[in-house]
């Protein structure tokens, strides 16, 4: 059997970092054949160095959109795992979709922009759309060969993040380092700050909306701190099925690799139901969160709601993280954006790239520089 060649766009972050040490264990199955960074240059030269890639580049410079586009349509590359950070990851789950390729998506905001292009794209090219997504990798497991009508309802989890059980006022005012401190995930900053808010969560809803096609009103959230059951689905018959695991995101990079069959890996950590403890569920505190919600209504209103909820945030977590605007100012200018702007038309990528652009705009204009 030959090793399937696999191209990792943002091969230098945290998922990137996690898949090559997958592809690193089994190098009779797997072989990077294509890596991008955006502006880690030298980071990305260590990689190549190691691995031997037959494409590499850095999407940050002029003509940056090519080199995710040539990873992602890569003539060696049977598997694409999209690990790039926001919306600039659409086009090119887009472009892996319509070549053809199974697509590892961890760029969950390619699915918040534009869900309906990204479904249509897989059905055009045959492309395959496989979840990196913890809980919605977890979903997938526990969904078996069921067919999508024999779900009654889907229960993504979330940790609640570093300021789950703190008061309303010290959320509001939270500092960049404490909300940097995740309880359970090592992940890169900006989706660190989204669990912290839990935007990470509604665009979890979302993700999971088109890729299991099921409707709003049957997916729902429970805080669960330890982030060892990834989700639950609750059947029609009311048996309810959940993975779990030792949080690592590697266990879900393989899996999607591998989805249907399972490879064996000594290296993922294994659980031990004694060791890890109890396991408690919680309501989210939505009155503290409400970025959940307002994400979820944005999307709920059709059009380009879930893209300018997506970009608003994008561009208000870039502020925070630059220490122009408090936490509870990212979801103060977010919402503003999404009451300006949640109602304009989403059809089309151009529709959908313009509304991005837009709130982008609006959220630039909102903050003080
Ligand atoms: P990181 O910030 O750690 O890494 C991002 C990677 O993408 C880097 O290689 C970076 O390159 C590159 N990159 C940054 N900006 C752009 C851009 N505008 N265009 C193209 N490439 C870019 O992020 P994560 O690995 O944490 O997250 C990646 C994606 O996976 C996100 O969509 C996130 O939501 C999702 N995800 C992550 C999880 C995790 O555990 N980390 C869990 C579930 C989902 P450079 O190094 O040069 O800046
Ligand atoms: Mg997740």
């Amino acid at each position: 059997m030959t090793a399937r060649g696999v191209a990792i766009l943002g091969a230098t972050g945290s998922i990137g970092t996690s898949a090559l040490n997958v592809i690193t264990r089994h190098p009779d199955r797997f072989r990077a054949v294509a890596l991008t960074a955006h502006a880690n240059g030298a980071a990305l030269g260590e990689l190549v160095k190691r691995h031997a890639p037959a494409f590499s580049g850095l999407s940050g410079g002029d003509g940056g959109a090519d080199v995710l586009l040539a990873a992602a349509t890569h003539p060696d590359a049977d598997i694409v795992l999209n690990a790039v950070v926001g919306a600039a990851g659409l086009d090119a789950t887009l472009a892996a979709l319509e070549a053809g390729k199974r697509v590892a998506l961890a760029n969950k905001e390619s699915l918040v922009v534009g869900g309906q292009l990204v479904l249509e794209a897989a059905r055009r090219g045959g492309g395959t759309l496989v979840p990196v997504d913890s809980e919605h990798s977890a979903i997938l497991q526990a969904m078996g060969a069921a067919p999508a009508s024999s779900v009654r309802r889907l229960v993504l989890t979330a940790s609640g993040g570093p300021f789950r059980a703190s008061p309303a006022e010290v959320v509001r005012t939270a500092s960049v380092q404490d909300t940097l401190r995740h309880p359970t995930w090592s992940m890169g900053r900006k989706i660190t700050v989204d669990s912290a808010t839990l935007a990470n969560k509604s665009l979890e809803v979302i993700e999971a909306h088109y890729l299991f096609d099921l409707p709003w009103e049957s997916i729902d959230v429970v805080v669960h701190p330890q982030s060892i059951v990834h989700s639950f689905v609750e059947f029609v018959d009311g048996s309810v099925v959940a993975q779990l695991g030792i949080p690592s995101m590697e266990l879900p990079i393989l899996y999607a690799f591998t989805h249907p069959e399972r490879l064996a890996d000594m290296g993922i950590p294994r659980y031990d139901p004694v060791a890890a403890g109890s396991l408690t569920f919680e309501a989210v505190r939505h009155d503290v969160f409400p970025m959940l919600a307002m994400g979820i209504a944005a999307a709920r209103r059709g059009g380009a709601g879930a893209a300018v909820f997506n970009a608003a945030n994008e561009v208000a977590v870039s502020h925070f993280l630059a220490g122009r605007l408090s936490f509870g100012g990212i979801s103060d200018v977010v919402g503003e954006t999404v009451d300006m702007l949640g109602s304009l038309a989403g059809m089309t990528r151009q529709e959908l790239l313009d509304a991005d652009q837009r709130a982008r705009a609006h959220v630039e204009g909102l903050v003080p520089c």
